[in-house]
């Protein structure tokens, strides 16, 4: 079987030269692989003498008559060159489409050049050569390998006397299997492979039938009715005429001279070498032909143009013209519009080209250019200036984190500290008696609190683990609740505390304790902190995907790119924890403030539990002012008391007084320094913060190989590339060939 296209014969002066060599120069660039060309399509049977009737029209030495021979689709090209170039013979194999690369690389290297002629001997060593590669069985010993294959052997003859002429020959389609060499699927294949070229309705059937067997019996007719119903491009053959029985002519003739056939296209009668001919050197098929054909009866009686292998030829061309008449130029024209078309959204759509380092360069340098456009605009609240920060709200960083700010600065408020510490506020008070000690707690609405939260708070309120895959998970603080205040008294707590420290002071205490207090009243600091920055760096990270998600929307290109970056990314996140946890220690390891307001606040709180006790014990008002001395205040109340404290109950007090002072001081400038630098200077305004990494420099300092890895292209979408730009500078040409 096998398929022929565009014929040019240029010894034959039918046809429009100026049309055949249009149809010449689209065959030149490779149009036949992008829209259907005219084909001549050679079909039968296995050994309906297909080879026979090609070898007589190309004059090449088809292997012929051993059953199986043909495995695989041959694709033969004849180009007519120059009249000063010499004839040269290159054959290849196309593998077929979807073959694993391997195997595909295999078949497209395989190259066999240089050839000056092609006898029957070298024919068949070629042919068993690329048996071989293609990796088919040879014998049934190697049934593991495949019998047939869809991977195309190509020969591509050039000379200044070879006509333009394309050939694929496919195998013969057959009915019975044979045992340990071919299936019920390899019949199928066979036969699918013969119909996609007989489906192209610009191909023109050559049906190859033995005259000596039953029509009926021959299966290719019935695919040709299917795929051709008008019968208006299949041409029928017959062959072996000189086999048929004496006397059972009749019905061939009949067909031949068109008496009763439905074929538009008609019959010819073809004589091809018979087995006693091929064994004799000296006997000369085209001249057997012609003798048969001269004395035969009752062939003789046909007229001339039905029969022999020249008025095949002369046929072909007279039907090939017809049909590029037809669908050339209007039809293919469009084709190749609509196939020019789709091709260039095709290549559209694989983005910019990244084959070379520069184009690699540039690739990334757009990426990170548009990203920092985002960032500086989401940290200016620019959100009308993307769509991304109305598409996506978690693109809006300043806001997102100034809120997150605020939620920590509250929580703090509220939950930082173990211990209410006491308001001295005067209160108001009437009637005789000591003034009861203010309620420890955080006020009235404590006791509602107790029910609705009494796990606490959660730590983190950001979590987007899903978004980022948990690249960071390692570096963020774990999700934890926070008790609320503990509702005892802190002075009874103090007491504890100083009770279990105390030495031999006079009146006072170790420093070293109010350190030790410190440290325990502002205990959850830890984990407020560590989780609000664990939350921001999640925040960032999310801002950081989403952003990249938007401008690069090749999800490889984004995880190379990342996998580059994620380290430095994670060495910068770490920073910022990091500098949380400096900020940690400092604040609850060692106490000091320079800040007046802790000796201002500290003489107030002493100031009004004076003024608490003088209340107390005269139920009077007492002008004391804060221009009031303790030696003043102490007369005063030295006056009137009438139940002394103990000199514990003194100390518990003064070191609680202090320590509110300084918590107020010292909580408030811990807020301050974990926003101002564990997240705003390490997260997102000093000189590492993470998006920065996204830097021309970072471009620029990537090796050639680094690019190749992040932005190369693999070969899949390489090669994908290269065939649609092919495609298109083929089809362009193409389609000023046909204008
Ligand atoms: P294919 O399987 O369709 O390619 O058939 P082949 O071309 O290999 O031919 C099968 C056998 O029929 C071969 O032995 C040929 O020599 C023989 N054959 C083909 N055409 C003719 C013909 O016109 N006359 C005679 N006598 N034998 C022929
Ligand atoms: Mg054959």
């Amino acid at each position: 079987m096998a398929v022929v296209s565009t014929l040019k014969l240029p010894s034959q002066g039918l046809g429009d030269p100026v049309l055949l060599d249009k149809i010449d120069q689209l065959l030149a660039c490779n149009l036949a692989g992008y829209v259907n060309l005219p084909q001549l399509v050679v079909v039968g049977d296995q050994s309906s003498g297909k080879s026979s009737v090609l070898e007589g029209l190309t004059k090449l030495p088809f292997p012929r008559d051993s059953g199986l021979c043909t495995r695989f689709a041959t694709h033969i090209i004849f180009r007519r060159t120059r009249a000063d170039t010499k004839r040269s013979i290159s054959a290849s194999i196309v593998p077929a489409y979807g073959k694993p690369a391997e195997h595909a690389s295999r078949l497209g290297a395989w190259k066999a050049t240089h050839m000056e002629s092609l006898d029957s001997e070298s024919f068949a060593s070629t042919m068993r050569e690329v048996h071989e590669t293609m990796g088919l069985s040879r014998s049934r010993e190697e049934s593991s390998k495949p019998t047939f294959t869809l991977d195309v052997f190509r020969l591509d003859i050039c000379g200044p006397e070879e006509d333009n002429l394309s050939i694929i020959d496919v195998p013969g389609i057959f009915k019975n299997t044979t045992h340990g060499l071919t299936t019920k699927q390899d019949m199928d294949l066979v036969k699918d492979m013969v119909l996609s070229y007989m489906r192209n309705p610009r191909s023109i059937m050559l049906t190859v039938i033995p005259a000596n067997v039953d029509i009926a019996t021959q299966e290719i007719l019935e695919m040709a009715r299917e795929c051709d119903p008008e019968g208006s491009r299949t041409q029928g053959v017959f062959t072996k005429p000189d086999l048929v029985d004496k006397g059972a002519e009749d019905k061939v003739i009949d067909l031949v001279e068109g008496k009763t056939s439905s074929l538009k296209l008609g019959w010819i009668v073809v004589r091809n070498a018979g087995q006693q001919q091929l064994l004799d050197q000296d006997s000369n098929r085209d001249e057997v032909e012609s003798q048969f054909f001269r004395e035969a009866h009752p062939w003789n009686n046909l007229p001339k143009d039905k029969v022999g292998i020249a008025s095949l030829k002369i046929r072909l061309q007279e039907v090939q013209t017809t049909q590029i008449l037809e669908s050339f130029p209007r039809h293919m024209r469009a084709e190749v519009g609509r196939k020019l078309k789709a091709m260039k959204q095709d290549l559209s759509a694989l983005g910019i080209e990244r084959s070379t380092p520069e184009q690699q360069r540039n690739f990334l340098l757009d990426i990170i250019v548009k990203f920092q456009n985002i960032v500086s605009q989401a940290m200016a609240t620019s959100y009308g200036t993307h769509e991304l920060f109305e598409k996506d709200e978690d693109t809006r960083l300043a806001t997102i984190v100034r809120n997150r700010m605020d939620v920590f600065k509250s929580d703090m408020e509220e939950y930082g500290f173990e211990y209410q510490f006491l308001n001295w506020a005067p209160a108001l008070h009437a009637g005789v008696g000591p003034v009861p000690e203010p309620e420890s707690g955080s006020g009235d609405d404590s006791d509602d609190d107790d029910d609705e939260e009494a796990d606490g708070i959660p730590v983190r309120k950001n979590m987007n683990t899903s978004e980022h895959s948990g690249a960071i998970d390692g570096i963020l603080h774990e999700q934890v609740n926070v008790r609320k205040p503990r509702g005892g008294s802190i002075l009874a707590w103090i007491e504890d505390q100083y009770r279990a420290s105390r030495g031999f002071e006079l009146g006072t205490f170790q420093t070293a304790l109010l350190c030790t207090i410190m440290n325990k009243q502002s205990d959850k600091w830890t984990e407020l902190a560590l989780g609000y920055v664990s939350d921001v760096i999640d925040i960032m990270h999310t801002f950081i995907l989403k952003v990249l998600l938007s401008i690069c929307p090749d999800e490889q290109i984004r995880d190379k790119l990342l996998n580059v970056l994620v380290d430095e990314l994670s060495k910068r996140y770490r920073a910022a924890m990091d500098q949380a946890q400096m900020i940690l220690e400092v604040e609850r390891m060692n106490l000091m403030t320079l800040d007046d307001k802790f000796q201002q606040t500290l003489d107030i709180a002493q100031k009004r539990r004076c003024v608490r006790l003088i209340h107390s014990i005269s139920g009077e008002d007492t002008i004391l002012n804060y221009f009031t001395s303790h030696q003043e205040q102490y007369e005063i109340v030295k006056g009137k008391e009438k139940v002394p404290m103990s000199n514990t109950q003194q100390t518990v007090r003064y070191i609680h007084d202090i320590l509110a002072a300084y918590y107020a001081v010292a909580s408030k400038r811990f807020i301050d320094s974990i926003c101002m630098q564990a997240t705003g200077y390490c997260l997102l305004t000093g000189p590492r913060k993470p998006p920065g990494l996204f830097s021309p420099q970072f471009v620029a300092d990537l090796a050639e190989d680094q690019l190749m890895e992040i932005a190369g292209e693999n070969a899949r979408l390489s090669r994908r590339r290269v065939q649609l730009k092919k495609g298109i500078q083929d089809l362009e040409t193409g389609r000023k060939i046909m204008m």
